[in-house]
């Protein structure tokens, strides 16, 4: 053999080498599940006195393509449209905001192609009526729009905002320093409101919050965060790629699988519960209808 047939055999060995560690790997193996009572999740769901919400609506803030891969390692270079999505919890007290999503400016700088200045409107409108307003974790992309907020002395304070967030939140304040002081502490599982239930989840960041809703018809969503960004994460129990999770955007990544693990068996085992990942687009809008959530602006974002 030549020394540039061994150059080239070398060369495409290590690119495999990398293609899997970063795209493929879905360890370490052998991380226990974390488990969800669902019993517990309910129990707190009830014991807050009061009307139960109606609906969940959402918004695709902001899209871009990616491989697949990158958030949900193994699932290959299929792309996939990652978005920015806003939910409410419509509540007769306003409604309760669930990740805001994030200004034009922060989309421009994390790739993201498509915005919806329609969309931004109407959270920042939400934001304005909401009795609460929510956050799976202290990231840009979920937290942004709230602090971009053109009133954001108003609304500040319906934000629950956990001691752990504040740090991330605050760091993201571009202008006037801390602006935010007030946190609240919850416990593992918490109700906020009658049927609303937060949950500690620490791993895609240490405070990341998981979200349980059961409506006032019985219907339950488990909204996941960046735990799970895409469906095939929760339905295969495979966490984001190596490349974003140890690189890119470090995060306990045991933790995470872990997490990963207890959704797959609360799923297998709850199959009328909706669980709603954070940034899959495609697969939201395609199953809003079977979901019982509602689109506030169509099905495609508009690209302006
Ligand atoms: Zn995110």
């Amino acid at each position: 053999m030549g020394r540039f047939s061994k150059v080239v055999i070398v060369l495409l060995l290590a690119a495999g080498i990398a293609y899997y560690w970063l795209l493929v790997n879905a360890g370490p193996r052998g991380v226990a599940a974390r488990p969800f009572d669902i019993a517990a999740l309910r129990a707190a769901a009830n014991a807050e006195r009061g009307a139960k919400p109606t609906g969940i609506s959402f918004v695709i803030l902001a899209t871009r393509r990616i491989p697949s891969a990158s958030l949900a390692a193994g699932t290959g270079l299929r792309q996939v449209t990652s978005g920015v999505i806003a939910w409410r919890i419509d509540t007769p007290g306003g409604g309760i905001v669930l990740d805001p999503g994030l200004s034009p400016a922060d989309a421009d700088a994390m790739g993201f192609t498509g915005y919806n200045k329609a969309g931004m409107a109407l959270v920042d409108d939400w934001m304005g009526r909401a009795e609460l307003i929510l956050f799976s974790h202290a990231h840009v992309d979920h937290v942004g729009r709230f602090l971009d907020h053109p009133q954001f002395d108003d609304i500040a304070d319906k934000a629950l905002i956990t001691p752990g967030m504040l740090g991330g939140i605050n760091a993201l304040w571009r202008e006037n320093g801390s602006h935010i002081a007030k946190t609240r502490k919850l416990g593992p599982i918490e109700a906020v409101a009658p049927g609303v239930v937060v949950i500690q989840t620490p791993g895609h960041t240490p405070a990341s919050q998981m979200v349980y809703v059961q409506l006032a018809s019985g219907r339950e969503y488990l909204f996941t965060g960046d735990t799970a960004s895409l469906a095939p994460n929760f339905e295969r129990a495979t966490p984001r790629s190596r490349l974003l999770s140890d690189i890119l955007v470090p995060e306990d990544r045991p933790a995470v699988i872990g997490w990963l693990k207890g959704l797959k068996a609360l799923k297998e085992h709850n199959k009328a519960l909706v669980l709603l990942p954070s940034h899959d687009a495609d697969w939201v809008q395609e199953n809003r209808a079977a979901f019982g959530i509602v689109s506030e602006l169509g099905s495609k974002p508009s690209r302006d």
